[in-house]
């Protein structure tokens, strides 16, 4: 495990100089730089706006339309006192657009902000900028038939709440996740309440169970980690700080729920009445995440896109990391949409951002949407093929001329250059053919070698100081973050990273990567300051993994060193499955339905308490106690934990 970076400003190297006038010398150079970088970050996002329609009001028009209903004033209270939900946090947007933010973005982000309740047609309703993602209600025959219940229990409650107010209290009579990202279902138990007997039922897609947990549980530390810098997690929010996350504003700091659904949805075509309303399904899956499924509604006219379409081109690789996505597969399902649904609806809504009203609109909508993830898929395969690796093909692929037309497919949260080096990772994989490139040399390595081959840190920083005045900030980002990773790094080198960063991220139209610049530039001066985590692992989700994936995510923290001389066989009963754990080869295994003649314990437990043991929330005493049953040595169960690494999710990104 990497050890914390700690930058004291106090105990800097830079007081540490010899003579005050040094550090005088240093600092005036430094403020130098960042008024350099002021003027030119205030130039650049002037003109790289100048041939967008900024003055264009129908997206706000088309967010605005059928307004009935605020959130309370105040917020939504999180559990640790804290606010889990706020739009009035982001007030800020309603003034003219700063020098610190791209002028793009910041209309996006206006957009964003407007928050409430919003009729779309008759018997359906949006929640949106309530929390990351809408909720959509459905007039049922008896109830609410709720789309998408949000990402933490006192968002969706207080979601519901709003509705129930503003329509008539009705009771929840069926809830439908469209696809299995937590933004729309951690905020389960918000609306179906904590018991069981009293669930309404809840339609999925399928496979949505395989996905839904697993797909955050493996990578799970590392994305979140990642994460914290996508949504700017610690950063403040303001002109200075995060302004908009491209399909919402940022995932609500509440707590995270999960409740199984118990409906799923297999294939397109497929219909269903739920509470009355008539449902046409479409399979999405492959797309924008692993399980998902668009719909109809045609006795409203009304299309659900669910997070297929946005009013933004999404990510084919989410920066804080994920499987890669497929444009190609993701460009086919859109046109199959077309085919299916266009001729009927009058409106198209999305779990993200705002409708699209009328036929007309939704068709050329649907086709732009469409044309831009096929765009990205052709276009960077297309230069791959003409021999470019993904650098190059970043740096040549071109925006196409219509979409400085149409905001709904620029970048503000998927961006084209990002995404094209995705789409060479699904088609070759993070090797780019050339040998240099088979053994590359660690960050730290390269960074002490960058150093002394430019001839030492003050030469590199001369160097950066250069290519800042030229404005070339990718070339001065690239060689301070050599400067940073050598053992040669000082204080100077990691400021000057930080401004060139915070200029960057200044400059995104990309919601998500400006929150990563400024991560990245909030880290270097002032250290990593970890928080409480905002929702963190979700329990709920973590114990309704199948027992293959839990085992397997478990395995994942065995640290070889200390299982060298490990030869272990563990018989488990968790309720009605068994699973038999091997250790051995330094390498942990597990099979599910199984039980070894040859074990060396047996161990009763529930499922949750397993979950509790591994995380250490639960000692070895007290689940005894709690009825945990072992057959054999109980210290070899102990011995089998202690195998286990922990994982810190504080852990360095921008330094060593
Ligand atoms: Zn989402």
């Amino acid at each position: 495990m990497r050890a914390h970076f700690v930058l004291q400003i106090l105990a800097s190297d830079l007081l540490k100089v010899p003579t005050s006038t040094h550090r005088d010398l240093r600092m005036k150079k430094l403020d130098s730089l960042r008024q350099t970088l002021a003027v030119a970050t205030a130039k650049a996002n002037h003109s790289s706006c100048q041939h967008l329609p900024l003055d264009d009001q129908r997206d706000f028009e088309a967010a605005q339309w059928g307004k009935i209903a605020d959130l309370p004033a105040g917020g939504v209270p999180a559990p640790d006192g804290r606010t889990a939900w706020n739009i009035a946090e982001y007030d800020f947007l309603d003034e003219d657009c700063p020098e610190t933010v791209n002028p793009s973005l910041w209309r996006m982000a206006q957009l964003n902000k407007i928050s409430g309740l919003f009729e779309v047609s008759d018997g359906i309703w949006q929640a949106r900028a309530c929390d990351y993602a809408n909720m959509t209600i459905i007039r049922g025959e008896s109830g609410w038939i709720l789309v998408d219940p949000l990402m933490t229990k006192q968002t969706s409650a207080a979601a519901l709440q709003m509705v129930n107010e503003a329509l008539g209290e009705r009771p929840v009579s069926a809830i439908i996740l469209t696809h299995t990202h937590p933004d729309h279902f951690g905020g389960l138990k918000g609306v179906t309440g904590e018991n069981p007997e009293s669930y309404p039922p809840i339609y999925a897609p399928a496979e949505f169970m395989t996905y839904a947990a697993s797909e955050g549980i493996f990578g799970g530390n590392q994305m979140a980690r990642r994460a914290i810098y996508q949504f700017g997690l610690t950063l403040p929010i303001g002109p200075d700080g995060t302004v908009d996350g491209g399909i919402g504003k940022s995932p609500a700091k509440g707590q995270r729920t999960f409740v199984e659904p118990n409906f799923f949805i297999e294939k397109t075509g497929e219909t269903q009445k739920i509470d009355g309303v008539n449902f046409i399904f479409q399979m999405a899956s492959g797309t924008e995440a692993p399980a998902e499924f668009t719909f109809m509604l045609p006795d409203h006219k009304v299309l659900c896109m669910a997070e297929v379409c946005t009013q933004t081109m999404h990510n084919a690789l989410p920066p804080r990391g994920a499987q890669v996505r497929d444009t190609l597969l993701w460009a086919r399902t859109i046109d199959e949409a077309i085919g299916l649904f266009s001729a009927d609806a009058d409106i198209l809504i999305n779990c993200h951002n705002w409708p699209v009203w009328g036929k007309a609109n939704v068709l050329t909508y649907l086709e732009e949407q469409r044309d831009i993830y096929k765009y990205i898929h052709d276009q960077s395969l297309r230069l791959a093929n003409h021999g470019h690796t993904p650098n190059e093909i970043a740096e040549q692929i071109a925006e196409p001329d219509w979409l400085c037309e149409k905001f709904h497919a620029r970048g503000y949260y998927g961006s084209l250059k990002f995404n094209a080096r995705a789409v060479y990772q699904m088609y070759y994989g993070f090797y780019d053919g050339n040998p240099v490139n088979l053994h590359p040399l660690s960050p730290q390595k390269l960074g002490a070698r960058m150093v002394d081959a430019v001839g030492g840190v003050e030469a590199a920083l001369q160097n950066c100081r250069k290519a800042i005045e030229n404005d070339d900030l990718q070339w001065a980002a690239t060689l301070l973050s050599h400067v940073v990773f050598s053992p040669a790094a000082t204080d100077e080198a990691r400021l000057m990273l930080a401004e060139v960063y915070r200029h960057l991220g200044y400059r995104e139209e990309s919601g998500i990567l400006r929150n990563a610049y400024l991560m990245g530039a909030k880290e270097l001066s002032e250290g990593i300051n970890p928080i409480p985590m905002v929702g963190g692992r979700n329990e709920e989700l973590a114990t309704a993994l199948s027992l293959q994936d839990w085992f397997d995510a478990y395995a994942i923290r065995l640290n070889p060193d200390r299982a060298r001389d490990a030869n272990v066989i563990l018989n488990f009963k968790i309720e009605e499955e068994t699973a038999c754990v091997c250790v051995a080869r330094q390498t942990e295994f597990a099979r599910i339905n199984h039980q070894s003649a040859d074990a060396d314990l047996k161990i009763i437990i529930r499922k949750q308490q397993l979950e509790a043991l591994a995380s250490g929330k639960l000692s070895m005493e007290v689940a005894i106690d709690e009825g945990v049953q072992v057959e054999g040595a109980i210290s070899l169960c102990q011995e089998w934990l202690n195998l286990h690494d922990n994982f810190d999710l504080w852990f360095n990104v921008v330094t060593p």
